[in-house]
């Protein structure tokens, strides 16, 4: 028998560096893994669904969430509030399941600090040229705001040292493997276990 508490895996990347992409091919390929639905006050982009992709708030309602503790971490970002609720988060780790989390670099080093066994694994882009050309083909974003982002996210791979990991982005399921791959490894960490042989005397 082997007894495990849930792994927090948090993923930042710079937007534009296929996070999302990533993320979303992460629900299909470990259907196990529990994800958090974000609080931000970003209006929806066209497609987005309310308690789907992220809870939609006024930013009245953001700070009285705020003020209340009611957040493992929060940030502002693109000049949006984003947060992650704590109580859902602690339940799942609690009840064994491992959470994947896509958040800015700002609340990844708030989860570090909260809870210093997360494992935070970080995806660039090739090149600053590619995520350019990514955040263009989005087109959902206009011009303002793709320079906005390009220079968010120099700032952003100036920090890919506080993660444990990185991931450079080349191709959509080389990531996803190695991605997978870390989650399997980290799963099969001894400091993360409990063992018990019904046959065997097993220390601690
Ligand atoms: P977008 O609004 O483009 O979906 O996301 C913008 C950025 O906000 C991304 O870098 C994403 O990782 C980050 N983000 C999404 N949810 C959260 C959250 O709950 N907390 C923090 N700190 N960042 C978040």
């Amino acid at each position: 028998m082997i007894e495990r508490h849930g792994t927090l895996f948090v993923v930042s990347a710079p937007s534009g560096a296929g996070k999302t992409t990533l993320c979303r091919a992460m629900r299909l390929r470990l259907p196990e893994l529990a994800y958090s639905v974000s609080v931000t006050t970003r209006p929806p982009r066209a497609g987005e669904l309310d308690g789907v992709d992220f809870s939609f708030v006024t930013e009245a309602r953001f700070r009285e969430m705020l003020a209340r503790g009611e957040f493992a971490e929060w940030a502002t970002v693109h000049g949006n509030l984003y947060g992650t609720r704590a109580t859902a988060l602690e339940q799942a780790l609690a009840a064994g399941h491992d959470v994947l989390l896509d958040i800015d670099t700002q609340g990844a080093a708030q989860l570090r600090a909260r809870y210093p066994e997360a494992v935070l694994v970080f995806i660039v882009a090739p090149s600053l040229k590619e995520l350019e050309q990514r955040l263009r083909e989005r087109r959902s974003d206009a011009e303002t705001e793709i320079a906005r982002r390009l220079q968010r996210a120099r700032e952003e791979i100036a920090l890919w040292r506080r993660y444990d990991y990185l991931i450079v982005n080349r191709d959509v399921k080389e990531a996803m493997e190695h991605l997978a791959s870390i989650i399997q490894a980290e799963r099969c960490r001894t400091g993360r276990l409990r063992l018990t042989l019904p046959d065997l005397e097993v220390s601690e």
